[in-house]
């Protein structure tokens, strides 16, 4: 954690956006600026809007789409919208809304990668332990409903305190490429 503090009006210059369109799930922190626009940006092109993010992002190459480790039947991907730095979610690549809809195949894949995915996240994180989850249907608070994703979500002790803070003044999406660098790196081959 750098002790750099970021005025309000530090970043009123970088383009700002609405980052719905994204493969990752809205919370209600506030972000500054979304530096990963940029890559759309840079590419010269733009997701389709009414594309579901979660079966647009394994398309893009893992940089650009912040994919950590990709499976057969899932893949494992960074969270745009972290609650922590490491907030990974665990897809499966086809478009389904509920676990129950999964095949066993799906099942098994999704539990192997969240294992390898905790196993690595402690290694390069030491975190203290997890919150993991699936939120089912947007009344359970689903961000993307219509495609199944498992949170997991690295814990430090008194994270809680001071997240909300860095989040709403600290722009994470820069360091997400680094963190996703990080635990790819240490993803076992
Ligand atoms: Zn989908």
């Amino acid at each position: 954690m750098s002790g750099e503090a970021y005025g309000p009006h530090e970043f009123d210059d970088v383009p700002t956006d609405e980052s719905s369109e994204f493969a990752a799930v809205p919370d209600a922190f506030q972000r500054l600026w979304t530096p990963h626009r940029l890559v759309y940006i840079q590419h010269g092109q733009q997701p389709d809007e009414h594309a579901c993010p979660f079966c647009h992002a394994p398309e893009l190459s893992d940089e650009q789409s912040l994919i950590v480790a990709r499976g057969t039947h899932a893949y494992v991907i960074l969270n745009l919208y972290p609650y922590n730095s490491g907030h990974l979610l665990v897809c499966p690549y086809r478009h389904i809304a509920t676990y129950d809809q999964a095949t066993p195949e799906e099942v098994a894949e999704i539990g192997e990668l969240t294992q390898i995915a905790m196993r690595v996240v402690k290694e390069v994180s030491h975190c203290d332990g997890f919150n993991i989850g699936m939120n089912q249907g947007r009344i359970a608070g689903a961000g993307i409903a219509e495609h199944l994703h498992q949170h997991i979500v690295p814990r430090w002790a008194l994270d809680s305190n001071f997240f909300p803070i860095i989040a709403g003044t600290k722009a994470l999406p820069r360091l997400l490429g680094e963190v996703r660098q990080e635990i790819a790196d240490a993803w076992p081959r």
